[in-house]
């Protein structure tokens, strides 16, 4: 069971090649590999190269016959444009063809998109290499890298005479009466908007291998035996928060064009290579002077507007020169006198130049100009490291000519829902059925932040599908969002397979807060990278308030941010209100009204958790404090804490 199936990753495409555009498909694929979507792989080839029949020819060959490679996943080159040529290429490599791979790749492509008809991928064995060739996108080719994974190592043990593996398959595939156990497993399309269809996932248990289909080890069938109270202790929300930051790390450093930096925080000091201005600039549309030559007559000698070179004029004692808001002030001058304070004397005889003026007022050395670098001198640093850009940060580093940043990068979050009642919001209503509207909630308000989300699907409540669910989202992502299955039913399983599949530290699991008490919170490695999982409550408020309350933090930490908490102000009660035993995150709107500093809090309604309506239109959470036996109700007119929703 110990061999590693030797992986190469082949992106052919001109475009890539070319360095014009980024090779995700490649990319993509090679995460997918090394996170085990292909059981026990190892990428240990990786080349890019452009639609050439010759080339990619060689490349194959090369990885077959000298690099001994078990496996050769292509992408790219399988369309009908002219230089698609990668099918013919494979096909001069190959020894035996492996149509079935192909048939089941175009089969499952067509029940997403009727464009898979264009699709014309060749697999098959070149010695003891199998090579398949997925289509160019990288959705399509992660898609087909999925539909083949189940089948993919059992080629391999084959192709390879691995005994004992081959063996092991076919004992398990007796065992079910030489079919595969089909488990349907709907797996929203993890890319785009890919809300809208999903496609059924076949597992194989007796193919797969533990990479796909591990069966979860978590045992919940014991209904009658679960405990009736949360074996966690209950936690305040400020700890809750505390404990999430504390295992926030900072995510890497990138180098991203200046213009796509908006939103990242700067991962370095932005020194100015030249001055700002880069000469003596008049302030004023008006005239450069000698300020010793006082007020009186000049004789204009010519001018200088925005945009000439410095060099072409100069003013001397007596003289001056017209000059623009902006344009360099003559090499003599030492002060611009506004047009507003002249007067005209002479000029030519058909109008069109001055030929002198009068000064009304004593100029100041020095007034109405820019001296050089004055705004911003060479070597000054204009962008402090750990500085949020914004537009007017992105505007500086225009100014000073940086045309690429290093920043640090955001994390990626998964998204998953779970619940057996849970469907797609396109599909007809099942009976018994809802929509999932949290993942539509949590992936917008995430993007509203400038934070890359994934789609994880929908997850039912299953211990095995879960896990295979949750090992899709940490393949995609370091952090994942999950909501649903987190209350004290006999359905909710997370936070067991958590533990028991993922050996994953469960933080918190209980906050003393309305909505949100089941806020679960744990950590976990998988494939040597630290794992943050939020499982948040199922019902749409809780979850949203719970997201508003750990997530964005959390992110804006990892993204570098020193000001990640989230901002807090003081709003005044518009009614009273009815306080829970526990502290509420009450939803609310507020009215400023001129001339007083604490706005005014309206309820949003019926705070049911349950009730997505109360967040509609809420611009603020209130933090109303827990009842105690004295106080139960706060009056008309409390001023209270307020969480504000940016929207
Ligand atoms: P749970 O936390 O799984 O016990 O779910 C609590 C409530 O939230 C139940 O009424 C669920 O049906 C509902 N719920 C769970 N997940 C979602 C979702 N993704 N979208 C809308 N409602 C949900
Ligand atoms: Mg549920």
């Amino acid at each position: 069971m110990s061999e590693i199936i030797k992986v190469g990753v082949l992106t052919v495409s001109d475009r890539c090649a070319a360095g014009e555009a980024v090779d995700e498909s490649g990319a993509n694929l090679q995460a997918l590999v090394a996170s085990g979507t292909v059981y026990g792989g190892k990428v240990s080839k990786y080349m890019c190269i452009a639609d050439e029949l010759s080339l990619i020819k060689e490349t194959l060959i090369n990885w077959c016959d000298e690099e001994k490679l078990q496996l050769i996943i292509t992408t790219g080159g399988t369309g009908f444009g002219p230089r698609d040529v990668t099918p013919e290429a494979v096909k001069k490599v190959i020894e035996r063809e492996a149509p079935g791979l192909s048939t089941c790749m175009i089969t499952e492509s067509l029940k997403v998109t009727p464009l898979a008809m264009l699709s014309r991928p060749v697999c098959g064995s070149r010695g003891k290499t199998l090579i398949v060739t997925l289509p160019g996108s990288k959705k399509g080719s992660e898609e087909c890298l999925r539909f083949i994974a189940p089948a993919v190592p059992h080629a391999v043990d084959l192709l390879m005479g691995w005994k004992t593996r081959v063996e092991k398959t076919h004992s398990a595939l007796q065992a079910v009466g030489g079919h595969c156990e089909h488990i349907h497993h709907p797996r929203a399309h993890p890319h785009g908007h890919g809300l809208h269809h999903y496609h059924h996932h076949h597992h194989c248990h007796a193919l797969g291998g533990e990479a796909e289909n591990q069966e979860s080890k978590a045992d919940v069938s014991r209904i009658s035996g679960r405990p009736r109270k949360s074996p966690y202790p209950m936690i305040s929300v400020s700890e809750a928060l505390s404990t999430v930051l504390s295992h926030a790390e900072q995510c890497a450093n990138k180098t991203l064009p200046m213009q796509e930096s908006l939103g990242f925080v700067l991962a370095q000091n932005i020194i100015a290579k030249d001055p700002l201005p880069p000469f003596p600039a008049s302030i004023k549309d008006g005239y450069a002077v000698l300020a010793s030559d006082g007020a009186g007559l000049r004789t204009v000698g010519g001018d200088s507007t925005a945009g000439c070179s410095p060099e072409k004029t100069r003013v001397s004692s007596g003289m001056c020169i017209r000059v623009n808001t902006g344009a360099p002030v003559p090499a003599g001058a030492d002060a611009v006198v506004q047009v507003e304070d002249t007067e005209l004397v002479k000029e030519d005889d058909d109008g069109r130049k001055e030929l002198e003026i009068k000064i009304l007022k004593v100029p100041n050395q020095g007034q109405d100009i820019r001296p050089l670098g004055c705004d911003i001198a060479t070597g000054q640093k204009v962008l402090a490291c750990g500085t949020l850009l914004g537009p007017a940060e992105l505007g500086l580093l225009a100014t000073v000519g940086v045309t690429e940043v290093l920043v640090v990068n955001k994390p990626t979050i998964a998204i998953l829902s779970t619940g057996n009642e849970l469907q797609e919001p396109g599909e007809p209503l099942r009976e018994g059925h809802i929509r999932d509207s949290n993942k539509t909630t949590l992936m917008s308000l995430l993007r509203q932040y400038g934070y890359p989300v994934i789609n994880a699907g929908i997850a039912k409540d299953d211990p095995t599908a879960l896990l295979s669910s949750l090992k899709y989202a940490f393949s995609q992502a370091d952090v994942l969002v999950t909501t649903g299955g987190v209350s004290m039913g006999e359905r909710d399983i997370l936070r067991p397979v958590l533990t028991t599949d993922f050996d994953a530290h469960i933080h918190f699991a209980q906050v003393f807060m309305k909505p949100g008490k089941p806020t679960t919170f744990a950590t976990c490695q998988v494939n040597g990278r630290k794992k943050l999982i939020l499982g948040l409550p199922g019902n749409p408020v809780s979850a949203v308030v719970t997201s508003t309350l750990y997530i964005l933090p959390l992110c804006r930490k990892m993204s570098g941010r020193s000001d990640h908490m989230n901002t807090e102000i003081r709003a005044k009660l518009s009614e009273s209100i009815q306080i829970d035993p526990r502290p509420e995150y009450h939803r609310a709107t507020l009215c400023w009204h001129p001339g007083v500093d604490i706005p005014l809090a309206h309820s949003t309604g019926n705070q049911l958790s349950s009730r997505l309506l109360s967040l509609a239109s809420a611009q603020a959470l209130l933090k109303l404090p827990p009842a105690t036996p004295e106080v139960k109700e706060l009056a008309e007119g409390t001023v209270v804490d307020a969480i504000l929703l940016e929207m």
